[in-house]
């Protein structure tokens, strides 16, 4: 029920995913409206997302009483306690972009996240309402506002990678901004975010990975690295590009094909594995074309010469870690919050400080800004924030 004229009602928990990567999501309360913003957990089961802080008074008495879910985009870590969370929070709408809702639906099911957990006896059933929960997530394009009953809600192109998006509820007298991982540069596959040039929110939940970074440099994308590779290329040797996350090869594999295109690397057979070039088979579905004619999916043939992007393979071949981030720099994050000075910036998914910075140097950074006046919560998981 919309409150006319009342102050809206606004508490915050991260659930995981506070001021460490691995298992993001976060509950927001607006008013009567109980929302999850994404629903991570590490692929190794690490980090699982805490529901206690919200399994007790002042909050819920079940999880069934979480009125929507938000995806912002379909890395594991803001996706895979899905499955679960399906399953405990039967009256929730659950909404995504189409992208992200046909990686979701690749990267949890056919990836074999499913086979996981449910015994033997339940499987069948487990997965048929597994099944049943993905389909049922409601697609939201770009720009595209929904109402809903206690605020608004629209995604915005967030960058990162294809399908993710920046979620931004709007009541009578408040605005806020969940980023969900986002890029202000082009990537390998995105763009930079778009916001219009009107928005404005007094809140701010920003995943700042690089917050504590201000001295790392990465590459924004795996072309980076081809220098090395070109040399052990043109010296005839086979190189394998070792990628620790999946959804990276399918970006290597884009730049590698691109160099090769444009004759900055010699055209040699690129390989795959079967999960990546799955990956690959659903992005062109979703329009988006990865692979080439010099694609192939397996291990090289003894004595050819080749590439293979994964990370393992045959003993002869030169290992080259490709390593780039898709996050925003230090800097980057800097200016973005200074760009649109919302009055509270709640700061989630960091990684650790670098040795001998002080953990809230973006907050320091910016209060030497003058323009800058608002205030920084370091959310930490399980700690209740009223916003
Ligand atoms: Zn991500």
């Amino acid at each position: 029920m919309k409150r006319r004229g009342k102050k809206s009602y606004l508490r915050f928990v991260a659930l995981g995913g506070g001021q460490e990567v691995g298992a993001s999501c976060y509950f927001l309360q607006i008013n009567d409206a109980y929302i999850l913003l994404d629903c991570g957990k590490s692929p190794n089961g690490a980090y699982f997302p805490d529901f206690s802080t919200i399994l007790k008074p002042p909050f819920l008495e079940s999880l069934n009483q979480i009125t929507q879910i938000f995806i912002s985009h379909s890395h594991f870590d803001h996706i895979g306690a899905f499955r679960y969370l399906s399953s405990q929070c039967r009256n929730a709408g659950v909404y995504a972009t189409p992208i992200t809702k046909a990686l979701l639906f690749h990267i949890l099911w056919n990836l074999n996240e499913w086979q996981t957990s449910p015994p033997e006896d339940r499987r069948e059933e487990e997965e048929i309402r597994s099944e049943a929960a993905i389909r049922s997530i409601i697609e939201i394009g770009y720009c595209q506002e929904i109402f809903l009953p206690e605020y608004t809600v629209t995604f915005f192109e967030a960058g990162h990678i294809p399908g993710a998006a920046m979620v931004y509820l709007q009541t009578e007298d408040r605005r806020i901004l969940y980023t969900g991982d986002f890029s202000c540069h082009a990537g390998v596959l995105t763009s930079s975010y778009i916001l219009p040039d009107s928005i404005q929110f007094d809140t701010m939940i920003i995943c700042g990975l690089h917050a504590k970074h201000p001295h790392l440099r990465r590459g924004r994308n795996p072309q980076s690295q081809f220098a090395f590779v070109k040399g052990a290329l043109e010296r005839g040797c086979s190189v394998l590009l070792e990628t620790v996350q999946l959804t990276k090869g399918w970006e290597v594999l884009h730049s590698l094909n691109k160099a090769m295109e444009n004759r900055r690397l010699p055209r040699i057979p690129v390989y795959i594995d079967q999960k990546l070039s799955l990956l690959a088979e659903e992005m062109e579905r979703m329009h988006i074309p990865v692979r080439r004619a010099w694609n192939y999916v397996g291990i090289p043939p003894r004595g050819e010469q080749a590439a293979l992007i994964g990370r393992f393979a045959p003993a002869h071949f030169l290992p080259v870690k490709v390593d780039f981030s898709l996050h925003p720099t230090y800097r980057e994050l800097a200016d973005f919050i200074e760009k649109y000075h919302p009055k509270t910036v709640v700061l989630v998914h960091t990684g650790s400080a670098e040795p001998r910075i002080e953990a809230n140097c973006l907050e320091i950074e910016l209060m030497t800004r003058t323009s800058w006046t608002g205030h920084f919560i370091y959310a930490e998981t399980g700690e209740i924030y009223s916003l």
